[in-house]
């Protein structure tokens, strides 16, 4: 037998080995094997079995890796679409399906000795005091780990062994799995009866869950359909899904839940574990995401792949999960940008979703109370079925949203804008005046975002990037935030010719307005929450904590509080500066900055008492922020569309990014231009395709790396991804240049 064993080479080619005696029957497609590829020794997939090679002399497997194979078919054909879609190495797209810790098996089960009590003999031996102490407890536990007993009967392995000699107990190893959420408290839920517009909603993902599974296995069948679940911020969309997955689990599938990273919290976590702790239905719940350590994550893989977690909840790359078979998939907040991997391989997970539902017969259900474009879109071109949620599952409104119009705030003031407009300063007072609890927004940290001379116009700038530097007050340092760069801070102005003493910092981060509320309100309790304030691996949990303890009055952060989060008490949300986003350079910015707005507004009144949202901005009348204030999301959608529509923009063309990166601008610029040539003659005639660049990219220089960049727009991105895939094998690079192909980018910086 000869297996086809794709390498974790990048090498877009599979390669045959011999299966020697000692693995026969162990090796399948989807095994994980180690092969000798010239001197060394490398990691790699059985892709196919063969009986014979058209090769001589074949080496043979010199490892197999775990005692299952790790990548179901189903997961290989998924990699090999991502190969194609994505333009991608095979390999590349393989190593993405597998957590490393299961991938390179550094990791395996853990074991523990363990102390078990055995049926007393006829005649029970004479103990000793001590002995007879500890014998209780095991007598009592009738299984526990040893150092469990050892720390409980404050005694040593002595005694135990004693016991174990005189045939009253056993010490034997046992896997001890890691549980990363053992030390929360679950507490079963049971299904709430559901509002008319959930019922809905689930009746609907229900019948089309039981439609005969006709579509086992790519390309044949009817695919199922996929629902787009538009519903405001506490809608109730999550109950609707809590009740979605107990149906497929009556029919003996399971369900992938996906949640962007940042939202996957511990109480998310919790909710899914709580309704399926007990009762009928009763099934682990695995949670795929970074924060696990690598242990974790090897244990929660392999319970979904033995089939006893039948239900994952994770992030991005949780849509690999081995599941099987597989009845649901849930993307919530499908628009968040995090879904897209920012490195090779580029997929969107949401995409991926949609793909491979569409392969194994299972359900999509994508959630959002601000469904991207390019989804809603899709409801209306008849690809997706749309489900409305457009209340609050509880007898709460929405929040009152006021846009605080910032030029007239500054002119009041008659010198630089506040940070904090007086209404907005009048509703926190209001707040801490009746203990209930606010929370800030603003989505960059540092205290000011440039330092700049006024005399001669210097701006201290990153000496890597095209970015200035932003100053940092508590570590006394300028940081840059793209690569890291740090220096100290000049006291004056470090141009030679200039050394004005007089240097202004400018912009505001997260720690100035944390230090600003410290001054305006000195006995409010304030924390902030951004990457400079989480250190170790529990400060998320426990600032969040704090906060919902009520231990905060005041909680100020950048996009991690923005989604996801449930506080009740909290009844007042400013946005600091809401025109921020409005101004990258990307036709995404509106839609945005519309989802952010509508996102953080959802954090407030959540419980019994209305919220009120503050949005400080300098443009008001922006429709982005317009209908943001109203909750209007179809009004945006109307206006955006036409829009995209006008510039051939997504939704109306699928757009690939190529970018070029290297230390030497000049040299950077000619291969872009060779390259423009190549796409000008290979895709001549081409009528839909439209190519734009080269230019440098908006950001021109990354840690010392000039960036040029070129968009392709078309309407169909099959035939462009096999074209794109031939550029990259097809056109030689200097050595020093590197080529990035962006299928579907998020971002285009
Ligand atoms: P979303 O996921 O849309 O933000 P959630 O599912 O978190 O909304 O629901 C928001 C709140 O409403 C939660 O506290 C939830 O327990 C409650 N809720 C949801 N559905 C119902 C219902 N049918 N009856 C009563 N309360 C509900
Ligand atoms: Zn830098």
């Amino acid at each position: 037998m000869v297996a086809r064993v794709t390498l974790e080479l990048a090498l877009r080619k599979e390669f045959d080995y011999a299966i020697p005696a000692e693995f026969v029957g162990r090796v399948e497609v989807g095994t994980r094997v180690k092969v000798p590829f010239g001197h060394r020794q490398v990691l790699g997939v059985v892709t196919a079995l063969a009986d014979d090679s058209a090769h001589a002399n074949l080496k043979a497997i010199t490892r197999v890796i775990g005692t299952q194979s790790l990548v179901t078919p189903k997961v290989l054909a998924l990699a090999r679409w991502i190969s194609d879609y994505y333009c991608c190495p095979v390999e590349t797209a393989l190593k993405s399906v597998l957590p490393d810790s299961v991938r390179k098996e550094e990791e395996g089960w853990r074991e523990r000795l363990h102390v078990h009590a055995l049926p007393p003999p006829a005649e029970f031996p004479k103990l000793t005091q001590r002995q007879e102490t500890i014998w209780r407890i095991i007598e009592e536990w009738r299984e526990l780990p040893l150092q469990e007993l050892l720390r409980l009967g404050e005694t040593t392995g002595e005694t135990v062994r004693k016991l174990e000699d005189k045939g009253l107990v056993r010490i034997a190893p046992k896997v001890d799995e890691r549980d990363p959420y053992a030390k929360e408290q679950i507490v079963a839920t049971q299904p709430l009866p559901l509002n008319a517009r959930q019922s809905e909603a689930l009746a609907k993902i229900i019948a089309a869950t039981d439609r005969p599974a006709q579509n086992d296995g790519p390309g044949g069948g009817v695919p199922a359909p996929a629902f787009l679940l538009h519903g405001v911020t506490s809608s109730g969309k999550t109950e609707v899904y809590l009740q979605a997955i107990a149906h497929v689990l009556e029919q003996g599938r399971g369900a992938i839940v996906l949640v962007p990273e940042i939202a996957l919290t511990p109480q998310t976590v919790e909710r899914f574990k709580a309704r399926f702790s007990s009762g009928p239905q009763q099934t682990l719940v695995a949670v795929l995401h970074s924060h696990l350590s690598s242990g974790e994550r090897h244990d929660e893989w392999h319970k979904i792949r033995q089939g006893r977690a039948k239900i994952v909840i994770g992030a991005r790359s949780a849509i690999f999960a081995p599941v099987d078979p597989l009845g649901l998939i849930i993307v919530d907040e499908e628009h968040e940008h995090s879904y897209k991997q920012e490195e090779a391989p580029r997929y969107h997970a949401r995409d991926v979703a949609v793909v491979r539902g569409q392969r194994e017969g299972a359900v999509v259900v994508l959630g959002s109370a601000t469904p991207s474009l390019e989804s809603y879109h899709n409801t209306k071109r008849g690809k997706y079925m749309l489900l409305e949620m457009p209340d609050r599952a509880t007898e709460m409104k929405l929040p009152v949203v006021r846009v605080v119009d910032m030029r007239q705030e500054q002119l009041r003031r008659k010198g630089p804008p506040p940070i904090f407009s007086e209404p907005l300063k009048e509703a926190i007072t209001q707040r801490l005046e009746r203990g209930e609890q606010t929370m800030l927004f603003l989505n960059r940290r540092g205290y000011s975002t440039s330092l700049q001379c006024e005399k001669c116009g210097f701006v201290a700038g990153c000496p890597n990037c095209s970015v200035s530097l932003t100053f940092h007050r508590a570590a006394q340092r300028l940081m840059c935030h793209i690569c890291g760069h740090e220096e100290r801070v000049p006291t004056k102005c470090p141009q030679p010719q200039c050394g004005n003493p007089a240097i202004r910092f400018s912009g505001v981060g997260t720690e100035r307005v944390e230090d600003t509320l410290a001054k305006l309100f000195p006995k409010a309790r304030v924390q902030r929450m951004d990457s400079d304030t989480l250190k170790r691996k529990d400060d998320f949990r426990r600032i969040l904590t704090d906060f919902r303890m009520g231990k905060t009055d005041i909680l100020v952060g950048t996009q991690m509080i923005a989604k996801g989060l449930h506080f009740p008490n909290v009844t007042l949300v400013g946005i600091i500066y809401a025109d921020m986003a409005l101004h990258i350079p990307d036709f995404r910015a509106g839609e945005r900055t519309f989802q952010l707005l509508t996102q953080v507004s959802g954090r407030a009144g959540r419980g019994d008492i209305e919220g009120e949202v503050f949005v400080q901005s300098f443009t008001p009348f922006h429709p982005a922020i317009q209908y943001a204030r109203r909750h209007d999301f179809l009004g945006f959608y109307d206006q955006e569309i036409e829009f995209r529509e006008q510039l051939r923009y997504p939704p109306f063309a699928r757009v690939a990014l190529l970018t070029l990166k290297g230390r030497n601008e000049e040299k950077v610029k000619f291969t872009a231009d060779h390259i423009r040539r190549w796409l000008d003659g290979h895709l001549a005639g081409w009528t839909d395709l439209v190519i734009a660049g080269p230019a440098p990219a908006p950001l021109a220089r990354a840690e010392s790396f000039f960036r040029y960049q070129l968009m392709l727009r078309a309407r169909q991105m099959s035939r462009l991804s096999s074209e794109l895939t031939k550029l990259q094998i097809g056109v030689a690079l200097p050595e020093d240049i590197t080529l990035t192909v962006d299928v579907d980018p998020v971002s285009l910086a």
